[in-house]
């Protein structure tokens, strides 16, 4: 793992890297994933580990909680039905999966479907910040309030959802999580609106960049 995150450090930021040195380097953190975290019981008892799939070079980074039972049967990223929704609001601006990288703040499933307790989260993150090293994405969307609550604990997410946020250099919206839309029409509106401000907000950050 530190030799994954020690060559993310050294990465050249921007144009200078290629999309295969990007692609290599994602690669090696997510062999460190799939060596599995030795301190954790999930990454033990999980069926797979689930380091996050998608462009080396996407400008949207969609950070989930951690993998439920669908993900942790096939080892990839929103595959259940939150993910069918997910793709859904993909497509409703005009964007596919293979456009952006779409990860977990946990990399591993815990069991029944618990929240993530602090340790796991502590363990994982740095995976975490080293793909978005990598990546170097424009926006960094929190799909739900457990992995924005680990960048921003003081924000709620009834009012934080569909606002951007800035801190050290990256732009981060939260959003709420798409499996509270999968029988909450309500909740669906909220989530298609606010995504729909995703190409607005990609926008605006190019031009004050
Ligand atoms: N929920 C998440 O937070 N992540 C997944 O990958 C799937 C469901």
């Amino acid at each position: 793992m530190k030799k994954a995150l020690d060559q993310a450090q050294n990465l050249k930021r921007g144009k200078d890297v290629t999309t295969e040195e990007k692609q290599a380097k994602l690669d090696e953190i997510a062999a460190a994933i799939i060596g599995r975290e030795p301190k954790l019981d999930i990454a033990k008892s999980c069926l797979n580990p689930v380091p996050g799939e998608g462009n080396p070079d996407a400008e949207i980074l969609l950070v989930g909680e951690a993998p439920g039972s669908q993900e942790d049967k096939e080892g990839r990223p929103f595959v259940g039905a939150s993910g069918k929704f997910l793709e859904e609001m993909l497509t409703s601006i005009g964007l596919r999966r293979d456009d952006v990288f779409i990860t977990n703040i946990v990399k591993f499933r815990p069991p029944e479907n618990r929240d993530p307790n602090e340790a796991e989260i502590t363990a994982c993150l740095p995976y975490l910040l080293a793909q978005i090293k990598v990546i170097q994405p424009k926006l960094i969307v929190f799909l739900g309030r457990h992995s924005m609550n680990v960048f921003f604990p003081e924000l709620k997410i009834s009012q934080a959802h569909g606002n951007v946020f800035r801190r050290q250099g990256h732009v981060f919206l939260p959003l709420y999580h798409p499996a509270a839309a999968l029988y909450n029409g309500s909740m669906r509106t909220i989530l298609l609106e606010d995504f729909a401000k995703i190409p607005v907000i990609l926008e605006k950050i190019t031009e004050t960049k």
